[in-house]
């Protein structure tokens, strides 16, 4: 019988990631956000002199904006909405009935003004074309948020509650192109000096249903996505930790994003998998970080 111990069970064994009861929900250890802190770091000194505008959205979005995105036309199975109970008094004795017996006691709740967000960026695309036209040079912001997707999984690499780093760009088509292209360049820069096995490829988002397998085609064919792939749970199919995306002009026609001209912007985003980047370290150097490579330490920590 194969007893070989998963590598999700040695990162709980370790204490660097702790255990909830729900596949893809995990605790992270002081130790595993050190490591996510240091990378960021890393982050910063390589796009720092970029100028982007920095920006924190909480890990929940205005569900009329998620609504706008239209990410229910594409991925329906992994969104997550916040639902809470807004009953009367009478409503609340049947509500602890219903789970007093064990029954179904989420059915009477409520969709909030709140989804969780299913990507950094989402947020940022409404408030920019708040704001007006574009400036000459475009727009550049750096963002960090928790994402949420109902992709319930055994591989530690692929959790329902995340981080994601992004910088996303917006200008004309030539402008946002070059800002991929850079953080292709930089993305594989920095993966190897943190000791990390990168190749680039092609890919595709999980566009729902047989619609959505148009959308993959045209998404595969005009080259629009690009993962960074690192080895973690397996050697012969790496993990994305990295992706590069360019969206024409589709976020800017959604959302009225302007140029100063009056041209419709482009945009493009590059997103960073933080606990994927973390799990790439721990299993390619190991789970004690005392005993990486020094010139590993060197980068992450000076
Ligand atoms: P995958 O193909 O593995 O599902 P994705 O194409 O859905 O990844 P993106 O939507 O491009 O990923 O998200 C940006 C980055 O967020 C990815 O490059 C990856 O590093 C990270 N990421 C995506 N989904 C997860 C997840 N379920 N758990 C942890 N990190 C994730
Ligand atoms: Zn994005
Ligand atoms: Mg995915």
């Amino acid at each position: 019988m194969d007893m070989q111990v998963s590598f999700l069970d040695r990162l709980f064994d370790a204490g660097l990631l702790i255990e909830t009861g729900v596949d893809g929900l995990y605790g992270r250890s002081g130790q595993f956000e050190d490591v996510i802190a240091a990378f960021e770091r890393l982050i910063d000194r390589v796009g720092g002199a970029d100028g982007a505008e920095a920006m924190r959205f909480p890990p929940g979005m205005n569900r009329e904006f998620f609504e706008t995105s239209g990410y229910m036309k594409s991925f329906p199975q992994l969104a997550g909405t916040v639902h809470s109970f807004c009953g009367s008094e009478l409503d609340h004795m049947s509500l602890l009935k219903c789970m007093e017996v064990g029954e179904d006691w989420t059915k009477g709740q409520e969709a909030t003004d709140i989804v969780l967000t299913p990507a950094a960026c989402y947020p940022l695309y409404p408030t920019v074309a708040r704001r007006g036209k574009l400036p000459k040079s475009g727009g550049l912001y750096d963002l960090q948020s928790y994402c949420f997707r109902h992709e319930p999984s055994k591989d530690p690499a692929r959790q329902q509650l995340f981080r994601m780093r992004e910088y996303v760009c917006m200008g004309t088509e030539q402008h946002v192109t070059d800002f991929r292209q850079r953080w292709m360049d930089r993305g594989v820069e920095m993966m190897t000096s943190v000791g990390l096995d990168v190749t680039i490829d092609v890919a595709n988002d999980p566009f729902f249903g047989r619609a959505g397998k148009m959308l993959v085609n045209n998404q595969r064919d005009q080259n629009l996505k690009f993962e960074l792939l690192i080895p973690i749970t397996s050697t012969a199919k790496p993990t994305a930790c990295m992706s590069f995306n360019y969206h024409q002009d589709a976020f800017g026609t959604k959302w009225g994003l302007y140029l100063e001209d009056g041209s419709t912007a482009h945009t493009a985003c590059v997103g960073f998998g933080l606990e994927r980047i973390a799990l790439a370290l721990f299993h390619t150097h190991g789970l004690d970080v005392k005993a990486w490579p020094e010139s590993v330490r060197a980068v992450l920590w000076g």
